[in-house]
C-alpha cells in the first residue's frame, strides 16, 4: 500500500492528483447541492463525474485496476467532496467502504475474490450496500433477509431499508441469513425478483436515492456469496468493513462541519470588521473560534483513526479508533452546524441559506451505526482491555 500524505489537515505533500480532482469537483458539486436537495433527486450527474475521474476505484489494488489508497487517502478524499455535497459523499462513502472490505476480506484471504475486484475496477462499478432493515434497524449482523438452498441455487427474500446509491448502483452487497450465518452476498439490479422502491423522501440527505429495496425469491448463485460467518459475531473482515465505514463516514460528517464553517467564515466576517475592537467582535470571534477548534478535534480524530488502520496493529483498538472518530464527528457535525446558524443569525434559517440544508443533513448523522449507545459500549470493553468478537444492539459486545 502507498505511504499516505493525505489524511493531514494541511495541504498534502505527494500524491495530490486524487485531492486535486476531489477539491475541484467538490465545487462543482457545492453549485448543484441545492437544487438536488430541493428537488430530493439523487445526484446521478456528481456520480457521472466521479466515475469519469475515476474516484470510484480509490482502494481498489494497483494490480487489479485500482487506485491502491489505504483508508487515509480515501478519507480525505471523502471529506473534501462532503465540502461540496454531503450527501454525494456519503453515498460514495457507502460504495468505497464496501471495497474497502472486499480489499481488506482479499488481503486476508488471497482468494479469488480478486476476479471481482477487476471486473469493478475495469468496468467502474458502483456498489451499495444493503445491510439496514425495518426490523433490525442499524444491528446489521443479525438480518432477518434470508438465503435459502432451492436446487442448486439460492433464494434471496426480504426488505431493506435505506438502500443509498440504488438509482446508479451496478451491484448491491446484500446482507442475508444463511440457517445460523451471516452471508454477504452480490446481487445485480436486473435480477428477476429485485425491485428498488423509490421510497426516499427524508428531512435531509436528500440527493443519496436511499430507496426501499425488495427480494422476492431472487435467485442468485452460491459464487455470489462473498463472506459468511455466524450471525453477530465479528470476524477480521468485518471489523476491518466496519473501521472504513465508521472512518469514511467520519469523513464526510467532518467535510460537512468545514462547509458549515466556511460559510460562516464568509458571512461573519464584515460584521466582526465593522465592529471591531468592540466586545461584540471579540465574542463573534470567540464563539467562532470554538467552533474551530472542534472542527481540529473531530479532523485530528479522523486522522488518527484511518492512519492507525493503515499502519496495522491491535484490530480492536483501530475499530475503537473509528467508531470514536464517527461517534464524535456526527455528534459534533449537529453541534458545530447550531453555532453556526446562531453566529450567522436569521437569515441562516431562510431554505436558501446553505446552512438550512446542512442543518438537515447533520441530523442524518445520529442513525448510522454503531448507535450511540452500541459505541459508548465498544469504547468502554476495548477501554477495559477486551477484544471484540461479538456486536449487537440487542445483546451488546462480547
Ligand atoms: C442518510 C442515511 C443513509 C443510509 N444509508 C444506508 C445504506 O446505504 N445501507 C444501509 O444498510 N443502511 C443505511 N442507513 C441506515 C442506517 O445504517 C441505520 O440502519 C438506520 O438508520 C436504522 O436506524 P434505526 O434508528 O431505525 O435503528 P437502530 O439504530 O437499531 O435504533 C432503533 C432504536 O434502538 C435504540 N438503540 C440502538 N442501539 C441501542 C443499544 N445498543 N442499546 C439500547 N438502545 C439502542 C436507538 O436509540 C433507537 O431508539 C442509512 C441511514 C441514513 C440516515
Amino acid at each position: 500500500m502507498r505511504p499516505s500524505p493525505l489524511a493531514r489537515d494541511e495541504a498534502p505533500a505527494a500524491e495530490p492528483d486524487a485531492v486535486a480532482v476531489a477539491a475541484s469537483l467538490a465545487e462543482r458539486f457545492r453549485s448543484r447541492a441545492d437544487v438536488l436537495d430541493r428537488e430530493n433527486r439523487f445526484a446521478r450527474e456528481n456520480f457521472e463525474e466521479i466515475r469519469s475521474a475515476g474516484l470510484g476505484v480509490l482502494p481498489l489494488p494497483q494490480q487489479y485496476g485500482g487506485a491502491g489508497h489505504g483508508l487515509a487517502d480515501v478519507c480525505h478524499i471523502v471529506r473534501r467532496l462532503a465540502h461540496g455535497c454531503a450527501p454525494t459523499a456519503l453515498a460514495l462513502n457507502m460504495h468505497l467502504m464496501t471495497l474497502g472490505s472486499l480489499v481488506e476480506r482479499w488481503k486476508i484471504k488471497r482468494d479469488l475474490s480478486w476476479v471481482a475486484m477487476r471486473a469493478i475496477a475495469d468496468r467502474r462499478l458502483f456498489v451499495a450496500a444493503a445491510m439496514s432493515e425495518p426490523e433490525t434497524g442499524s444491528d446489521f449482523l443479525c438480518p432477518r433477509t434470508s438465503l435459502t438452498p432451492r436446487a442448486g441455487k439460492l433464494l434471496l427474500n426480504g426488505r431493506k431499508v435505506f438502500g443509498t446509491l440504488s438509482p446508479i448502483a451496478d451491484m448491491f452487497a446484500v446482507t442475508a441469513r444463511q440457517g445460523d450465518q451471516l452471508a454477504f452476498v452480490l446481487v445485480p439490479p436486473d435480477a428477476p425478483g429485485f425491485t428498488v422502491r423509490e421510497t426516499w423522501n427524508a428531512l435531509g440527505m436528500r440527493a443519496t436515492g436511499s430507496h426501499d429495496l425488495v427480494f422476492e425469491g431472487v435467485e442468485v448463485s452460491p459464487k455470489a456469496v462473498f463472506h459468511s460467518l455466524p450471525l453477530h459475531a465479528v470476524d477480521s473482515v468485518v471489523l476491518a468493513g466496519v473501521v472504513w465505514f465508521e472512518a469514511t463516514l467520519a469523513a464526510v460528517y467532518l467535510g460537512l462541519i468545514e462547509q458549515a464553517l466556511d460559510f460562516t467564515r464568509t458571512a461573519l466576517a464584515p460584521a466582526v470588521d465593522r465592529t471591531s475592537p468592540t466586545a461584540q467582535a471579540r465574542i463573534l470571534t470567540m464563539e467562532l473560534g470554538a467552533l474551530e477548534e472542534t472542527r481540529r478535534a473531530v479532523a485530528a480524530l479522523v486522522s488518527e483513526a484511518a492512519e492507525a488502520w493503515d499502519a496495522g496493529g491491535d484490530e480492536s483498538e483501530r475499530l475503537a479508533a473509528s467508531v470514536a472518530a464517527k461517534t464524535y464527528a456526527v455528534r459534533e457535525a449537529r453541534r458545530v452546524v447550531d453555532g453556526c446558524m446562531s453566529l450567522v443569525g436569521g437569515r441562516s434559517y431562510a431554505q436558501s441559506c446553505p446552512l438550512s440544508r446542512l442543518y438537515r443533513d447533520a441530523r442524518a448523522g445520529g442513525f448510522h451505526p454503531l448507535s450511540e449507545r452500541l459505541s459508548h459500549e465498544l469504547l468502554g470493553w476495548v477501554g477495559l482491555g477486551r477484544p471484540v468478537a461479538r456486536l449487537s444492539n440487542a445483546t451488546g459486545i462480547a
